[in-house]
């Protein structure tokens, strides 16, 4: 079985609907075990890295990503973030400019919050996964798995505001796909 980090930064695919907007507040073995379907599929750590709205991201918060990975680089066969969408596509770039990996290294978050009817958290953190665990994702660079896409971190966009089909690669396509638990 693959091992894999699932390092949680925050955003809406951590978040609850309060009377005071969306807060980030579930802990990464909180999001984890919304997925219990994971077990089947690798062994899987995670850390918490620290629970913000990604619009509040900054320079020091990257640099604290990108020394996660390479602090652990070895113990593990691939990573994910767990990230808000809006800064996103700012994340995936500058990790893949700052880790040097063969490894996969993959973004993902959701649209809806955990309380939200249908929300896309769960099913979209196990692709993330399923990606991080393929074999194909090797020395592809930091992508970003979102809706069933995997993009390439130099060319993925948010695009929507609100619909869950928000990331795309306007000027590249999709790398790839992740499908009923296969990339
Ligand atoms: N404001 C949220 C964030 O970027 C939006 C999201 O995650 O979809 O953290």
């Amino acid at each position: 079985m693959k091992h894999i980090l699932m390092i949680a930064t925050g955003g809406t695919i951590a978040s609850k609907e309060t009377a005071d907007g969306l807060t980030p507040q579930l802990t990464s073995e909180e999001l984890l075990a919304e997925v219990p379907e994971l077990e089947q599929l690798c062994r899987i750590d995670t850390v918490q890295l620290m629970n913000r709205d990604s619009t509040n991201i900054n320079s020091r918060d990257w640099l604290q990503m990108a020394a996660c990975v390479r602090g652990r680089y070895d113990a593990y066969d691939g990573f994910v973030l767990t990230h808000g969408t809006d800064t996103m596509e700012e994340t995936a770039f500058f990790l893949n400019l700052t880790v040097k990996s063969d490894k996969p290294v993959v973004l993902v978050g959701a649209m809806r919050p955990s309380t939200a009817m249908s929300a896309d958290g769960p099913l979209n953190l196990y692709n993330a996964v399923v990606t991080a665990a393929a074999r194909e994702s090797r020395g592809k660079g930091v992508v970003i798995a979102m809706n069933g896409l995997i993009l390439g971190a130099h060319g993925a966009m948010k695009t929507n505001t609100v619909d869950v089909q928000t990331f795309q690669s306007p000027n590249s396509g999709a790398l790839g796909y992740v499908l009923n638990g296969k990339v």
